[in-house]
């Protein structure tokens, strides 16, 4: 339960939201509104990350009288603003329940009172999962935060399992499966993530199978979702005939949409089955050229698709307007190579969090009307990299799997991205990759010619496998169903998924056209031999509107993608309809869930 002496002190000047009116004409769509949202906000005399008790807030918000929560729970009034700070709201009631139990009061609670619930981890999802961009106390949401209390993890090596309550962070429950001498073999790359954020989306990192390798037991080259063996969800309860803490087998025909539930219900539990630990070297390259890297399908040379077959883990970091981008590595390997360095913590990449001088005044330009800048950016940060990874020592690492995956901290430069997955066979990643990378330098330099740099970030791409459920090892396990990287059943021979990632400044001036355009193309282009979902907790649905407001993609392309080809009982309606039967009054639903997923099916 929150107390005064957990709150921040009023007027932290953490983010101050800007009211300067450059600054809002100058964003388009959802960047445009989001400036709206934040200047309303700096109107009405809030710091961001100020949170009111229910007696101050009757003072500084007349007109905002906090609700009765039952006993035991004070909730406070709270900004909810996302990592990359696209969505901001008003200040919104916030509580911090202490067990499943009180979330499970909570939910009875909102049901009968007509409020919405929504879990807050971390706030680093990019998609409005949780809240749109301002929304207010009228919107009757109050914020679960799950990171205060919801943090207990047990490990047990027999089992080879990790239990975790859901605002358990992603590096204590790695943390804990290293000390018992376990892990899980790729990841999400920022340790501050809740494993309850981590699931709603089906978190990943970057695996297939090198050549010759099998898949060590207890691992996935699926996504994380893929590893539940069982969750506890507060969820409506038949029995009972209201909402209860329920747990659910990963043989339980209700738990598929649970696995990645998008946030339609608050996760207290989960246990995840875990591998043992092998140590990994990672190594980085940042002399391989972008023709000879995502060069033709069957080219010689140090393409994508040679590193998966020697590595079978590759991660491409492709700064705007350079041609050698930042690869790295990973493959298991017992013992220290003799030019390895060992390290025994995360974080090894000081120089991408701790930006130099000489980047940030370059952020600065493009934040403050100059976007060309981009040009210069670019090849500023890959030259900082290829230098640092020398001169740090990091270029070629060895240790646990978590210290070499864990790379990204908060401070690292605060972009929004795009995101989609796109499924095919393992032989067809070079191709997916070589068109998707000519589409995309073609694209930025005829939007240079015009003058206009919608992209200053670079662009990601790593690659896993397909979500199988025999990986948990669990006669009849249920398969994610609405995971990304779940197979698409009309095409087995589609065992592999690459994910493409383009990151920029949000509010960057024709960001949002490029973004429209690009999606359009990888979903034309990625239509016979390859299959394209979004990736969900980045930006996707495009519209003139702004992200995730794509009529069309909303209603068609995302539930098809994941209908395709699947018998009715399996496919995206499905889905939907059990999320229904354990929400049947909503309280989970956000309004982007409404849109995907409308009340009775439109
Ligand atoms: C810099 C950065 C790097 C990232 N890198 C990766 C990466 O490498 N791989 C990857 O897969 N993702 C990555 N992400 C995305 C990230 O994993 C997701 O956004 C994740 O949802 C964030 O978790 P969170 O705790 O911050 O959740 P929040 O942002 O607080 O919430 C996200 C959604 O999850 C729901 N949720 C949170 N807790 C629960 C719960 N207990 N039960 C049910 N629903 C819940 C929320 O209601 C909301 O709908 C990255 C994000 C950032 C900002």
């Amino acid at each position: 339960m929150a107390t005064t002496g957990d709150r921040a002190p009023l007027g932290t000047p953490r983010h101050r939201a800007s009211t300067s009116e450059g600054t809002i004409v100058e964003h388009e769509g959802i960047n445009r509104r989001t400036a709206l949202a934040a200047a309303a906000i700096a109107g009405s005399g809030w710091t961001l990350s100020a949170m009111l008790s229910p007696a101050e807030a009757a003072v500084r918000v007349p007109g905002s009288p906090a609700p009765v929560l039952p006993a035991g729970m004070t909730p406070w009034l709270e900004v909810f603003v996302n990592w990359s700070g696209e969505t901001r709201t008003s200040p919104l009631w916030t509580v911090a329940p202490t067990s499943a139990d009180q979330v499970a009061e909570l939910a009875r609670w909102a049901s009968s009172n007509d409020w919405r619930l929504r879990a807050r981890g971390y706030q680093h999802n990019w998609s409005p999962l949780s809240v749109e961009s301002g929304s207010t106390q009228e919107s009757r949401v109050l914020m679960v935060d799950t990171v205060k209390h919801l943090t207990a993890i047990t490990v047990d090596p027999t089992a080879m399992t990790v239990t975790a309550q859901g605002g358990a962070s992603l590096e204590a429950v790695l943390n804990a499966a290293n000390n018992r001498g376990l892990s899980i073999m790729h990841h999400p790359a920022p340790g501050d993530v809740t494993i309850g954020g981590a699931l709603a989306i089906a978190g990943h990192g970057t695996a297939v199978p090198a050549s010759g390798e099998t898949r060590p037991a207890g691992a996935t080259f699926g996504s994380l979702s893929n590893l539940v063996v069982s969750m506890d969800a507060v969820v409506w309860d038949e029995t009972s005939g209201d909402y209860a803490v329920k747990r659910f087998e990963r043989t339980d025909p209700d738990i598929g949409p649970l696995l990645t539930n998008l946030g339609r219900t608050i996760v207290t539990s989960v246990q995840l089955r875990v591998a043992k630990l092998s140590n990994m070297r990672c190594r980085s390259y940042i002399t391989i050229p972008t023709w000879e890297l995502f060069a033709k399908p069957g080219s010689w040379g140090r393409s994508v698709d040679s590193y998966l077959r020697s590595c079978g883990r590759v991660e491409v970091i492709l700064f705007p307007f350079t041609s050698f981008p930042w690869v790295k590595t990973w493959e298991f390997s017992r013992y220290k190579p003799l030019l390895s360095r060992g390290t025994s913590s995360p974080y090894n990449y000081v120089f991408s969090d701790n930006i130099p001088q000489q980047i940030s005044d370059l952020f600065k330009k493009i934040q403050t009307g100059t976007p060309a800048i981009a040009t210069q950016l670019g090849p500023a940060q890959q030259k900082i990299t290829a230098t640092s990874l020398t001169t740090s020592f990091v270029s070629d690492l060895w240790g646990a799997p978590k210290n070499l995956q864990l790379y990204v901290r908060p401070n690292t430069p605060k972009v929004t991205a795009n995101g989609y997955a796109i499924h095919c066979r393992r032989a067809d990643v070079q191709r997916v990759l070589y068109e998707f990378h000519n589409y995309y330098k073609a694209s930025v330099n005829e939007y240079a010619k015009r003058w206009r740099y919608p992209v200053n970030g670079p662009l990601e791409i790593r690659v896993t496998g397909v979500d199988n459920p025999a990986d948990v090892e669990i006669p009849g396990a249920i398969t994610p169903t609405l995971s990304p990287s779940r197979q698409f059943a009309d095409h087995p021979e589609w065992d592999t998924v690459v994910w493409l990632d383009i990151l920029t400044f949000p509010g960057t001036p024709y960001s949002l056209q490029f973004f429209q355009e690009c999606e359009q193309w990888v979903i034309n282009n990625y239509a016979s031999y390859a299959g394209v979902r979004m990736e969900w907790s980045k930006g996707w649905g495009y519209s003139a509107d702004g992200a995730w407001q794509n009529q069309d993609i909303l209603q068609n392309q995302v539930p098809h993608s994941y209908s395709q080809g699947q018998p009715a009982d399996q496919g995206w309606d499905s889905a939907v309809r059990i999320l229904e039967k354990l929400d049947p009054s909503r309280i989970y639903a956000a309004p982007l869930h409404d849109r995907l997923m409308p009340p009775n099916g439109g």
